[in-house]
């Protein structure tokens, strides 16, 4: 069965109940996140998961709704560790490698003092024993990948490939990511215009997390048709790929206000299950 919970299913633009992008999906026992938005983490938290329960984390791209928690999410999964769990892994078109380093990384690292000051001093020592570590306490590794579309990551019983998609190139790449497991399959668009390649990792999906910024009219004549998906698009790339389920989100601030006009639209094109993503949403298929 597919777990999925919606943790942040908005834009950059900050508002009571969406913001930034961010979703986990249960793969056995394990939580694989992806994207990690504004409040990320306090979302996973708020979803009854504990960043350890967190193994491996997927950008789509380096936008800051897409990665700005990312230094609250690896500081709080070596907050709480025993220096037991999985390694974290994480995986990304560039930056990703250069991000990780600039935040954690040896000497060079924006936040290298908490994990020197937290595997010294007694207090630090003391909780880490406390919940259950024993000393010395490490720093931990984190598994940083820059990858390139096409990557593909085989586990038990899943695989996840990526495509490249088109945002705001050639700034900063972005990939669509489709998971594979035993019997169903989910494809995350990330940011994009429609495009063939999404088409493509889409097909017969059980389920598309598909943006749908914005309805079609307030696209025309601008530049976000050369860089968004709006709720027109969202319905052409569902039926063009025959999902089963297509799961709206990355709809901006005010869009709620328009919910039915965008299932109209969608419907327009779409005739399988839609669901409007709203943030702390569980779907299970
Ligand atoms: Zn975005």
């Amino acid at each position: 069965m597919i777990n999925l919970k919606i943790l942040c299913s908005g834009t950059p633009t900050p508002s009571e109940i969406r913001w930034g992008s961010a979703y986990a999906l249960q793969i056995g026992n394990e939580w694989f996140m992806f994207d990690c938005g504004p409040a990320a983490t306090y979302k996973l938290t708020k979803a009854g998961i504990s960043p350890l329960d967190v193994t491996n984390l997927f950008f789509t791209h380096h936008h800051s709704d897409h990665d700005a928690d990312y230094a609250c999410f690896l500081l709080m999964r070596f907050d709480q560790s025993i220096g037991k769990e999985k390694i974290l892994n994480v995986y990304g078109p560039p930056p990703t490698e250069q991000l990780t380093k600039r935040l954690v990384g040896e000497e060079i690292g924006a936040y290298w003092h908490d994990y020197i000051a937290r595997t010294n001093h007694p207090l630090s020592l003391w909780a880490y024993q406390d919940r259950g570590g024993e000393l010395p306490r490490e720093i931990p590794h984190i598994n940083s990948n820059d990858i390139e579309p096409g990557f593909v990551l085989n586990g038990e019983n899943w695989k996840i490939s990526c495509k490249r998609v088109e945002h705001v190139q050639p700034y900063l790449d972005s990939l669509a990511y489709r998971v594979d497991m035993k019997n169903q399959s989910i494809v995350f668009s990330g940011d994009t215009r429609p495009c063939e390649a999404l088409v493509n990792i889409s097909a017969n999906a059980d389920a598309l997390v598909m943006e749908c910024a914005r309805l079609d009219r307030e696209m025309k004549g601008n530049a976000t048709a050369q860089s968004e998906s709006s709720a027109l698009d969202a319905g052409k790339v569902a039926k063009e790929a025959n999902v089963k389920n297509l799961i709206l989100t990355h709809q901006v601030h005010y869009l709620d206000e328009y919910k039915d006009e965008v299932i109209n639209e969608v419907k327009s094109n779409f005739k399988g299950n839609i669901i409007w993503a709203d943030e702390l949403m569980t779907i299970k298929i």
